[in-house]
């Protein structure tokens, strides 16, 4: 007999095939769970874990999160649901100098935004590798006193000279061959502050000839006098990365660790580390597995902190949330939405191979979001007034356009109608040029959800320059009117009514990088800014914009879908910014 597979909710990739064998072959089956992170005292005889795979995502709370780790967030976020499993939200902060709260709310905020939580079965999975340190120090003692690492007094220069290339071993330190007692005495006094930074480290004791230069000895723990943003003072060591991250992992019994392509030759260290700790029975088993996939890269963006980093601070850009940075902060303020970046996560997927994703397709999945949940409105972004001359002055109406095309339940609203509106400057001209259907003088148009008019000329200052269109209007060619249809019109356009129209701030963007792939090369990526990436005008749009909410989303039609910005509305004076035009503009 046959039984239908359910669709499946994502295509597959190759963690997700990883972790179907992982399922299949219960290779986690046997885990318990102690209820928090901790070693294997706080996991044994604990109860079997519910969650079947743990993930994590681990940013440095050192900048704001940027596009590739919405990809990072999608993807270990959105393999815990798919796969009844629990994500941890985790800090990395064990470099005391850079980080702070202020990052730490931020991200905290982005990846709710994007939609997840890090709340499971009423437990919060929100760790910070700090407070591991005390663990990660043990750890640093155990391995010590096991003959797996020593403290080493070289300089950082010696350390450095010594290590070898790719073609020549490294030469051991002479520190390498002391006795544990000595480096862990070595080990205590750098604990209590008795040496001056830079002055030893720790490292592991490894294979100072291994191809591998990752393991020819890494540090472990090196001194900082400095204060971290939880722990305080309480430290004047700090873990390295490489060690640290390992051990977080293993505490929280994560089972697949995600990580980028970057990464790929610690894994020997990290298994090490971790078989190393194992053995002696600092952690429970099974262990955590580390799998590496192919980082964002996006044309027209930088997706580096250091990059971003360097364009709010050379102010080439007004701040990290500014519409154009691709930054998530950023992303929303310019309309950009969650649903849109779950979808482009899981339309680009994950690889094992680095390659460029066109900003096109980002832009398609917003479109395609916005395109469903945004009420159609009308905006002039390049206002020229039309006169209908055979309106009574005085006089005015309503029409009613529909809220979306496509979604009559939507409804309709009603749009004033008077004597002078504003149309696009773009849709008249003197003298129309071949397959020109717009307005000229002579020719007929239907003024959208309106009347048909017939244009007669326009008025014009000393500089030629278009002040004023005229045209009479049908009385009995109104949209929606018995004999409306009569009237046969190739051209249709958009207006406002002067009167009562709303003249607003918008902000059009534009790609950020005139160049795909900014900085390539040897190049400077700030030649490679595109210094036309933002315009603000002034437009003339339909009157219930004006109490369009901070954050509330529309499609002005022909023109792109708009978001009310989150920072710069006022409640009865919105502005608005342009998420993404209707079709792709972009032309090198
Ligand atoms: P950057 O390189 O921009 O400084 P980072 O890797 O230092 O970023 P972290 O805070 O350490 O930033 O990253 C948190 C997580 O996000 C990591 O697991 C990292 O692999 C992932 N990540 C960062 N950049 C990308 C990217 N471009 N594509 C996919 N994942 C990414
Ligand atoms: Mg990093």
């Amino acid at each position: 007999m046959s039984t239908s597979k359910p669709a499946a909710p994502h295509v597959t990739n190759f963690i997700r095939n990883i972790i179907e064998s992982d399922l299949a072959k219960k290779t986690y089956a046997a885990r318990t769970w102690g209820g928090k992170p901790g070693g294997a005292k706080t996991h044994a005889g604990a109860p079997p874990d519910p969650a079947k795979i743990r993930t994590r995502f681990p940013p440095e709370p050192n900048g704001f999160l940027h596009f590739g780790h919405a990809k990072s967030i999608c993807l270990n976020f959105g393999l815990a649901q798919d796969f009844t499993g629990v994500c941890h939200m985790r800090f990395d902060d064990t470099n005391p100098e850079k980080e702070e709260q202020e990052y730490v709310d931020s991200i905290l905020d982005a990846v709710k935004w994007l939609g997840y939580d890090w709340c499971a079965n009423g437990t919060e999975h929100l760790y910070f590798a700090s407070d591991y340190f005390d663990f990660m120090y043990e750890a640093a003692e155990y391995l010590i006193t096991a003959g797996h690492a020593y403290v080493d007094e070289q300089s950082a220069e010696q350390i450095r000279a010594n290590r070898g290339t790719l073609t020549e071993s490294g030469k051991a330190s002479p520190q390498r061959a002391r006795p544990a007692a000595d480096s862990l005495q070595a080990l205590r006094d750098m604990r209590a502050g008795k040496h001056a930074e830079g002055s030893m480290v720790v490292r592991a004791k490894i294979d100072m000839a291994s191809p591998n230069i990752n393991l020819r000895d890494p540090a472990i723990y090196r001194i900082r006098k400095a204060t971290h943003h939880r722990t305080g003072d309480k430290w004047c060591i700090y873990p390295m990365y490489t060690y640290a991250h390992p051990i977080e992992d293993a505490l929280e019994e994560i089972t697949h660790s995600l990580c980028t392509l970057e990464f790929e030759d610690q894994r020997p260290f990290y298994d090490w580390l971790l078989e190393r700790l194992a053995e002696g029975g600092l952690l429970a088993k099974p262990l955590p597995h580390q799998y590496e996939f192919a980082r964002l890269n996006l044309t027209n963006v930088v997706l580096s902190k250091r990059k971003l980093i360097q364009l709010v601070d050379e102010k080439h850009v007004d701040g990290w949330d500014d519409p154009r940075m691709p930054t998530l902060v950023g992303a929303r303020r310019r309309g950009y939405t969650p649903e849109g970046f779950r979808a482009f996560a899981d339309r680009i997927g994950v690889s094992k191979s680095d390659s460029w994703i066109d900003f096109s397709v980002l832009e398609d999945c917003m479109r395609e979001h916005l395109n469903e949940v945004a009420p159609r409105r009308v905006a002039v972004l390049d206002p020229v007034k039309l006169v209908i001359d055979n309106y009574p002055d005085g006089q005015e109406e309503e029409c009613h356009p529909p809220n979306h095309p496509q979604k009559p339940d939507w409804g309709k609203r009603a749009v004033p109608f008077s004597k002078e509106l504003w149309i696009e400057r773009e849709d008249f001209m003197e003298t129309p040029t071949k397959g020109y259907f717009r307005l000229f003088p002579g020719n007929k148009v239907r003024l959208r959800y309106g009347f048909v008019i017939e244009c007669t000329g326009c008025d014009k200052d000393a500089s030629g320059r278009v002040t004023a269109v005229h045209c009479n209007y049908f009385a009995d060619s109104k949209s929606g009117t018995p004999g409306s249809d009569n009237y046969k019109v190739k051209g249709n356009i958009h207006w406002v009514s002067a009167r009562h129209a709303y003249a607003c701030e918008v902000r059009l963007f534009d790609r950020l990088y005139k160049e795909a792939h900014p900085g390539a090369g040897d190049r400077d990526h700030i030649k490679d800014l595109n210094q036309n990436s933002k315009h603000v005008i002034t437009a003339q749009l339909e009157p219930a914009l004006k109490d369009a909410n901070a954050g509330e989303h529309f499609q002005f039609e022909r023109h792109g879908y708009f978001v009310a910005d989150r920072v710069d509305s006022k409640p009865g004076a919105p502005v608005f910014n342009r998420a993404v035009t209707l079709r792709d503009s972009w032309h090198k």
